[in-house]
């Protein structure tokens, strides 16, 4: 298997080859052609086995192919449990994101809220946040997610672990519209809030677990 499969954008297999990706891992097989198919995924596979690229590929694929729905409106939404991982993530995205015009910005609590306020004025294409303080500018109408294309929520187990499930209901209800992709990555399946939360969030998700995935 080669990232040359997957039909991506010319710039973003640059970016990959220049990052120095040579072959998808497992996950990353499975999980790509599905996202980008624009079907809604539920993803599990053990931690280190390359689930960030899963979602983060098909997620600039999707911005710089097809029209926005909104021009004010963030075009993807990324959630994770902790200021770390989100951070980790964002990290990633800065990184695949770099040579486009695409406007990326990390939400994360325990940080100045109004600047932050300012940065979501800022109409950016992609937010990488955790669940409690992006609810928060919702909550205060700094930015709103009516043309919201994509949502991943990743680690989902732990979000709801962390006790996130009522900030994730309300972003959900926000960027509630036929056009929206959701994506679903945790480290296990079997873990019942998981699949009640699915439910809820996900429109006929495909679904993808590595047992022992690498
Ligand atoms: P997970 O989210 O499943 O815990 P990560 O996305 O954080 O895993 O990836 C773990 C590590 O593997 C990172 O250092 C990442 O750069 C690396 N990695 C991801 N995809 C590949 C790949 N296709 N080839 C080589 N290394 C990869
Ligand atoms: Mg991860």
């Amino acid at each position: 298997m080669n990232f040359s499969n997957f039909g991506l954008d010319k710039r973003l297999m640059e970016s990959i080859e220049h990052q120095g990706f040579t072959e998808p891992t497992e996950i990353q097989t499975k999980a790509i052609p599905v996202a980008v198919a624009g079907h809604d995924l539920i993803a599990s596979s053990k931690t280190g086995s390359g689930k960030t690229l899963a979602f983060i590929l098909p997620a600039i694929q999707r911005v710089s192919t097809q029209r926005a729905l909104s021009k004010k409106d963030p075009r993807v939404l990324i959630l994770a449990p902790t200021r770390e991982l989100a951070k980790q993530v964002y990290g990633q995205l800065r990184l695949f994101t770099a040579n486009t015009q695409f406007k990326t910005v990390l939400i994360l609590g325990g940080e100045n809220f109004n600047d932050q306020v300012k940065t979501l004025s800022k109409d950016p294409h992609f937010i990488v946040a955790t669940p409690g303080r992006l609810a928060d500018h919702l909550d205060q109408g700094h930015f709103y997610l009516q043309g919201l294309e994509l949502l991943v929520l990743d680690e989902a187990d732990r979000m709801l672990d962390l006790g996130f499930a009522e900030q994730l209901a309300k972003i959900n209800k926000a960027a509630d519209h036929r056009k929206r992709q959701t994506l679903l990555f945790s480290a296990t399946l079997d873990h019942a809030q998981v699949n009640d939360f699915a439910a809820d969030l996900l429109k006929s998700p495909k679904r993808i677990a590595i047992e022992h995935g690498h």
